[in-house]
C-alpha cells in the first residue's frame, strides 16, 4: 500500500490521505492502527483504505510517521460497525473507531506498546569452571540451582535482583558463553489475572431451562434474535448467560457479555472465570494502559473468546461474536457522554448482533422502558423468570419491604439525623445476630429541588411532568425542559406548611450519625471518596463479604449486583430521593434503584428485610415497589411517555451548546433554534433553555432537544441538523456545538 486513506478522531467526517513510506508497506492494511502528523500536531488514527494517486493530487502528502504492528488490525466487521455508530450518533468515523482501539492507545503519545522482557538461560554446555569475577560467579552459581530445578529462563531483572551486578554483567556472561540471553514478549494482562477456582454447575430449574433453550435453539440457527430476560433478582439470570455461553464454547464461537463498571465486583468475575478458565478476558476500567493493551492484543489474536467488560467492550475486536450479552441493560452507565461518540452499548450490542447474525440477550430485573416497548412490539422475545430460585427445596421469597413514614419520627424532626428509630432497631438486632444490613444514600436525590418538609410536596412544570430546579440567585424555579420560569411558592400548595427546604444529607454524615447512635455497630463506607483508589472497591466488598463489619453504607453503588449471603436487613434512607429530578427518567430510575437494592436482602437461607424510609409512602413509585409490581410501574410511566411523546414512544435528540459567555452561547442556540424551524419543520422541539447545569468548568450551557416522533426517520432527523449547522456557518470558535442522540438525562 502506497498511499492509506485514515481515519483521524477530529469532528470532521472524512478521511485523510497520506503517503506511506517504504518500510510501512507491507505492514500497511485497512485496520492498522497508526501515527500522522496532522497541521502541528500528531494523531493517532486508523487506515481505512488503500488510496488513489488522484487523493493526493494537488498538495502535498504527508508520510505516516508510524504503525502499530503489534496489534493486529481491527476486523472489517469492526469497520463497518464504528462507522454505522459514528453515522447514527453523528460523530467523525475516527472518534467512534477510537473507542474500538484499545483505550489509552488513542492519543499519539500513548506509549503502550508491547513490552520486552530479558530472560536469562544457562547454557549447559558452556564452560565448566566458574567465571572470575564475585559478581559473575554468583550469578553462574545461582543460575545452576534454578537450572537443576528447571526454573530457567530466568527474567533478567530477577537474577540482578538476587544476585546483584548490572545488564553489563549478564551481556558479559553471555559473551563468554555461559549464558543466553533473549528477548521475549511480556503479557501485562497475564500477569494481572486471578487463579480460577472451580463450581459446580447447577440443574437448572424450569423457567432457566426455558430461557437457555430458546437462546440456544437461535444460537444453532445461526439466526439473529434479540432476548430481553426479564427475572427478578434472584431469579438465576447469571446461570442462564453462563449456559448460553457453554454452547457458544461447545461450537466453538465467541461472545462478549456487557456488564455495569461497577458490578464487575471479584465475585462476578470469579463465576465467569470458574466455568470458562483461561477463555475469558474480563476488562475494567482499573487496569492499566500496558494490561489493556495487551488484554486487547490478546482478543484480535483470538485467544480469548470470551470478553467480559464494560461499555466499550462492545467493540472489543473478537472476530464474529456468536452471543453478546447485555447484564443490567437498564444501566444507564451504558451511555457514554463525553468524549464522542456517544453511543449506548446496548443499542450498539443489538446491531452488533444484528450484523453477525448472532443473538442478543439483555437481562434484567427492572428493564428499560425501550427494551420493553420492544419487546411488545415483537422486536425481542421476551423471556421471563418471575420467581427466585429456590433455596433448599423451599421457595425462595422476595424480601419483606417495610415503610417508615418519617413524619411519624417525631425525633427526627428539626435536626439533621435521618435515621429512624425502627432502622435503627433493625441494624441493632441483625448486628447482635451476627448477620448485615447494607444502607443506600442516593447521592442523585440532593439536587437543589424544593421540598416541603411536611407533606413531601415538590413543584412540578405544568407542561412536563418533571420537576422544577430552585435557582438561588435568580430566586425562582425552572423547568429544565421547556424553560418556563415560576416564583417559588411561600407556603406548600398542597398542605400549606411553611416549612419548604432542600433536603439533603451526605454518606459521611451518615456514618457519624450511626456511630453516635450505635457505637458497637462496625460500619464500612463505600463511595466515591473512598473508592478512588485502584482496588479499594474491591477491597471494601471483600471485607463485607469476610464479616469485618456488620453494615456497608453507601450511595448507588451499593446496590448493584452484590451477592452476599449475611445481609438481611436493606435501609434506604430516603426512597424518594431521586424522583423530583428534572429528568424524563427520574422515576424510572427511582424504581430501579428500589428493586435494585431490595434485592440485596436476603438471598440465601435467611429471609430478608426492607425498610424504605420516605416522606411521601403514597407515591405510585413507592407504591410499585413496595409490591415489587414492575408490570404495573411500566404501565403507569409509558403512559405518561406516551401522552408526551418521550421514549420509548418519541426518539429524542439533545443538542448543547456551551461557551465562555453566556450572552453569546445562548444567541448562537437560539439562532440554530430558528434555523431548525426550516430545516426541521416537521419535528418538535423544546428549547433553548439553560442546561440543568447551566455554567458548567466556567462554561454556558444551552439545551435544545428534539422529540421525534416514530414516523419521522432518523436519517431525515440527522440531515435536517447537519443542513441547519452548516447555514449556521462557523460559530465564534469558543462556542461548541454537541450532539447526543438518544440522550441518557440531563446534560
Ligand atoms: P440473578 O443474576 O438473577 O440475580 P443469580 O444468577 O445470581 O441471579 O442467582 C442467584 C443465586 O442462585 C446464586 O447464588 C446462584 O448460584 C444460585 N442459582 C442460580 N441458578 C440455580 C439453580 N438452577 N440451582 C441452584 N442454585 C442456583
Ligand atoms: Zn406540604
Ligand atoms: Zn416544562
Amino acid at each position: 500500500m502506497q498511499i492509506a486513506r485514515v481515519a483521524l478522531p477530529v469532528p470532521i467526517d472524512r478521511l485523510y490521505s497520506y503517503t506511506v513510506p517504504e518500510a510501512m508497506r507491507t505492514w500497511m492494511r485497512p485496520g492498522r492502527r497508526v501515527i500522522v502528523p496532522f497541521g502541528k500536531r500528531k494523531l493517532a488514527g486508523v487506515v481505512m483504505e488503500e488510496g488513489a494517486e488522484s487523493d493526493i493530487k494537488g498538495f502535498q502528502a504527508r508520510d505516516i510517521l508510524d504503525v502499530d504492528v503489534t496489534l493486529p488490525p481491527l476486523p472489517e466487521e469492526l469497520l463497518a460497525l464504528t462507522r454505522w455508530v459514528a453515522t447514527y450518533y453523528m460523530c467523525a468515523w475516527g472518534e467512534a473507531l477510537r473507542a474500538a482501539l484499545p483505550p489509552g492507545s488513542a492519543s499519539a503519545k500513548a506509549r503502550t506498546r508491547v513490552q520486552m522482557v530479558a530472560m536469562v538461560d544457562y547454557n549447559e554446555e558452556g564452560p565448566e569452571a566458574l567465571p572470575r569475577g564475585d559478581r559473575q560467579r554468583a550469578i553462574i552459581e545461582q543460575m545452576r540451582i534454578w537450572h537443576t530445578s528447571e526454573r530457567t529462563p530466568v527474567p533478567q531483572q530477577e537474577v540482578l535482583a538476587e544476585c546483584g551486578g548490572t545488564a553489563a554483567t549478564i551481556r558479559r556472561l553471555a559473551d563468554l558463553g555461559y549464558l543466553f540471553v533473549e528477548q521475549e514478549e511480556r503479557d501485562r494482562f497475564l500477569e494481572e489475572r486471578s487463579d480460577i477456582e472451580t463450581s459446580s454447575r447447577p440443574t437448572l430449574h424450569p423457567a432457566q431451562k426455558k430461557a437457555v433453550d430458546a437462546a440456544c435453539v437461535a444460537l444453532r440457527a445461526g439466526r439473529f434474535e434479540t432476548f430481553l430476560l426479564h427475572g427478578v433478582t434472584g431469579s438465576g439470570k447469571t446461570e442462564v448467560y453462563l449456559r448460553v455461553l457453554e454452547e457458544v464454547r461447545v461450537q466453538g464461537q465467541t461472545a462478549i457479555v456487557l456488564v455495569p463498571e461497577i458490578a464487575l465486583t471479584p465475585q462476578t468475575v470469579r463465576r465467569f472465570r470458574a466455568r470458562f478458565g483461561d477463555d475469558v478476558a474480563v476488562l475494567h476500567s482499573r487496569m492499566g494502559d500496558g494490561e489493556r493493551y495487551d488484554a486487547w492484543r490478546g482478543i484480535g489474536e483470538g485467544r480469548y473468546p470470551i470478553v467480559i467488560g464494560p461499555r466499550s467492550a462492545i467493540l472489543a475486536p473478537l472476530k464474529n461474536p456468536a452471543l453478546i450479552i447485555v447484564d443490567e441493560e437498564h444501566e444507564t452507565s451504558y451511555k457514554q457522554f463525553d468524549p464522542a461518540p456517544r453511543y449506548h452499548a446496548r443499542d450498539v450490542a443489538v446491531v452488533r448482533a444484528s450484523r453477525n447474525n448472532a443473538v442478543c440477550m439483555l437481562g434484567s430485573a427492572t428493564p428499560s422502558l425501550e427494551s420493553l416497548a420492544n419487546a411488545r412490539e415483537g422486536k425481542y422475545t421476551l423471556l421471563e423468570m418471575p420467581e427466585r430460585v429456590p433455596v433448599a427445596g423451599r421457595p425462595a421469597r422476595l424480601p419483606r419491604i417495610r415503610i417508615v413514614d418519617l413524619r411519624n419520627e417525631p425525633e427526627l424532626r428539626g435536626s439533621s439525623d435521618v435515621l429512624s428509630r425502627p432502622l435503627l432497631e433493625g441494624i441493632d438486632a441483625r448486628a447482635q445476630r451476627g448477620e448485615q444490613t447494607i444502607l443506600l444514600l442516593n447521592r442523585r436525590g440532593f439536587a437543589p429541588v424544593m421540598e416541603c418538609v411536611d407533606c413531601g410536596w415538590s413543584p412540578e412544570c405544568p407542561d412536563c411532568s418533571v420537576s422544577m430546579v430552585y435557582h438561588r440567585p435568580l430566586n425562582h424555579l425552572r423547568c429544565h425542559y421547556c424553560g418556563i420560569t415560576q416564583p417559588p411558592p411561600r407556603a406548600c400548595p398542597s398542605c400549606s406548611g411553611r416549612d419548604l427546604a432542600f433536603q439533603g444529607t451526605g454518606t459521611q454524615r451518615l456514618e457519624a450519625e450511626l456511630a453516635s447512635r450505635l457505637p458497637e455497630v462496625r460500619v464500612l463506607r463505600m463511595d466515591m471518596d473512598t473508592t478512588s483508589g485502584k482496588g479499594s472497591h474491591d477491597d471494601i466488598l471483600d471485607q463485607f463479604g469476610k464479616g469485618k463489619a456488620d453494615v456497608l453504607l453507601g450511595t448507588q453503588m451499593v446496590a448493584k449486583g452484590l451477592d452476599f449471603e449475611k445481609v438481611t436487613l436493606v435501609g434506604i434512607i430516603r426512597a424518594e430521593a431521586g424522583l423530583q429530578l428534572p429528568d424524563i427518567r427520574a422515576e424510572e430510575r427511582a424504581f430501579q434503584l428500589l428493586v435494585q437494592v431490595a434485592g440485596r436482602a436476603g438471598r440465601a437461607d435467611l429471609e430478608g428485610e426492607v425498610i424504605l424510609q420516605c416522606l411521601d409512602p403514597g407515591h405510585p413509585v413507592i407504591q410499585f415497589a413496595l409490591k415489587h409490581d414492575y408490570e404495573g410501574f411500566a404501565q403507569y410511566a409509558l403512559s405518561t411517555r406516551s401522552m408526551l411523546t418521550y421514549p420509548p414512544i418519541g426518539r429524542m435528540v439533545s443538542i448543547l451548546f456551551s461557551g465562555p459567555d453566556d450572552a453569546a452561547t445562548a444567541e448562537a442556540a437560539e439562532r440554530y433554534r430558528r434555523l431548525l424551524d426550516n430545516h426541521l419543520p416537521d419535528v418538535d422541539r423544546l428549547g433553548p433553555s439553560p442546561a440543568f447545569i447551566h455554567r458548567l468548568k466556567n462554561r454556558y450551557r444551552y439545551n435544545i432537544v428534539l422529540k421525534v416522533s416514530d414516523g419521522v426517520p432518523a436519517s431525515r432527523v440527522r440531515e435536517g441538523l447537519r443542513s441547519a449547522e452548516k447555514a449556521l456557518g462557523s460559530l465564534p470558535h469558543s462556542i461548541r456545538l454537541t450532539i447526543d442522540v438518544d440522550p441518557a438525562g440531563l446534560s
